[in-house]
């Protein structure tokens, strides 16, 4: 499997640290209000990373952090008079809400920033008595960017062009710096924030800090994969290799992957331009594994727009996988239960292809885009291929495979198990409007699927009910 690994430039061949596994940590959200569907990219595309590599066999340690202590969420707490742990806990809730919905599974471990602080505090400790970090008058500790000789290798930047922009860097009450490119690793309390004891100051950590330490803590000094969105890479990422690397005295994440941006309209997405959406605000209209689709349709390093009908479009994509499968759950359930004809056979084997050619996209650089196009692809060549009188083992064979490249990429398409209201309305409208077209047969066939599914349906005088059997 190659990586474009952020650090090298280069696409590189993934070789796991330990045989077999993979550790990995992605940069999560800071929890003062409900994800936005930029937030919701990084998610899926991960989440996706890391269900390929469980499927070529890797056992993956999955790590991302809940940053619940910030101004963000400070400011929200004292705007509603509550506090800052009342908030982020509403917020977490609401993300793993999101989370299913978007059919992300949960990390191995989520960590949050303010059930780690002592391990911060530790590390801190660490970077003072080596010589990365003083602490100045106020109690403030900064790192000492300059002390770390690597500093700028995963941005490309370096320190001379970084000089050029300090300036910028010096923001008022931080003139204590020795170096306008420190940065801060613990800050003293003010009047109405959350604070903690530590050997400085009674105060909070920095945001770099967190991940630093709860990579450390639940995978280890030296990691394979750290992930985010690419505007994680600097200053977050510069600063968290920095820290870590300065502290443990080796490298710390193998690869580094970046997710490009999403935009709406081609826009900078932004509250104040009213051009902003939550995933709630999705759900509202669509089933999120729409959602899912359409973030798959695009690799994860190049921009993604979205827009009305491009969201259209990725429903009526997902639309025709699912109907597939829908239509083979419908012929399987009255298929003959007979041997595979070597026709049959011969076309199973020629539909494993479409397996390997998947996997051959993932396998460069999670390329979900050409993966999404291989299922189409696959889909296309089972409503070719199946008949009225195929065999049960030929007809499953099929689905098995559709369910699970769809399933790699963690998008449902099997619905018998679990069809949806919004589906049932969609079937029945569409059964109507087939009517209304003289098109008795498809009418037919949607009641019959439907019937297979559970659902039955009464033609009423106020028009077409339906019950769960
Ligand atoms: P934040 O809560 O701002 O720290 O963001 C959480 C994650 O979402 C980070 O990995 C960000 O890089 C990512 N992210 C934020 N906005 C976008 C966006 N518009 N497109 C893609 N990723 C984003
Ligand atoms: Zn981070």
């Amino acid at each position: 499997m190659q990586i474009f690994n952020t650090l090298t430039r280069k696409k590189e061949e993934f070789v796991p640290l330990r045989d077999g596994e993979v550790s990995m940590y992605v940069c999560g959200p800071t929890v003062y209000n409900l994800i936005h569907i930029g937030n919701a990219r990084p998610m899926i595309v991960f989440d996706t990373a890391r269900r390929y590599m469980e499927h070529k066999g890797y056992a993956v340690n999955y790590v991302s952090n809940f940053t619940d202590v910030d101004d963000k969420i400070i400011k929200k707490a004292n705007e509603e008079g509550i506090d800052a742990a009342e908030v982020a806990e509403r917020y977490i809730a609401e993300c793993r809400k999101d989370m299913e919905g978007l059919n992300v599974r949960p990390a191995t471990v989520h960590p949050r920033a303010t059930q780690e602080i002592d391990g911060m505090i530790d590390m801190i400790r660490t970077l003072i008595d080596k010589g990365h970090a003083y602490v100045a008058q106020d109690g403030t500790v900064y790192f000492k960017t300059r002390s770390f000789k690597d500093y700028g290798k995963l941005s490309h930047k370096n320190l001379d062009d970084l000089r050029s922009g300090e300036r910028s860097l010096l923001v008022s009450g931080e003139e204590q710096k020795q170096d306008p490119l420190d940065f801060v690793l613990w800050k003293p309390k003010k009047e109405g924030e959350p604070y903690w004891e530590s050997p400085w100051c009674d105060g909070r950590p920095g945001w770099h800090i967190e991940c630093s330490v709860m990579s450390r803590k639940y995978l280890g000094e030296q990691i394979d994969i750290h992930a985010g969105g690419e505007d994680l890479i600097f200053p977050h990422h510069e600063n968290e290799i920095a820290q870590s690397e300065a502290a443990n005295g080796k490298e710390f994440a193998r690869y580094w992957m970046h997710n490009a941006f999403l935009n709406i309209d081609n826009k900078k997405m932004s509250k104040s331009a009213g051009n902003f959406f939550t995933v709630r605000d999705i759900s509202e209209k669509y089933d999120l594994q729409v959602l899912r689709f359409f973030m798959l349709s695009a690799h994860y390093r190049s921009p993604l727009n979205f827009s009305a009908e491009l969201m259209e479009a990725a429903k009526n994509g997902l639309d025709r996988i699912v109907s597939c499968v829908g239509n083979l759950n419908f012929l399987l359930d009255k298929a003959a239960d007979k041997e595979m004809s070597a026709e049959e056979q011969k076309l199973v084997e020629e539909a494993a292809g479409y397996v390997a050619k998947f996997d051959e996209a993932m396998d460069d650089d999670i390329n979900t885009a050409d993966a999404i196009s291989v299922i189409f692809e696959l889909v296309k060549f089972t409503n070719t291929n199946v008949t009225d009188n195929a065999g049960k083992a030929f007809l499953q064979a099929l689905k098995d495979e559709i369910v699970m490249l769809a399933d790699i990429c963690g998008l449902i398409v099997d619905k018998k198990e679990e069809i949806l209201d919004a589906d049932i309305e969609a079937l029945i409208q569409e059964r109507q409007e087939a009517r209304k077209a003289r098109n008795f047969a498809r009418a037919d066939e949607i009641r019959d699927m439907l019937a297979v599914q559970g659902i039955i349906l009464e033609d009423t005088r106020e028009g077409v009910k339906w019950k769960r059997a």
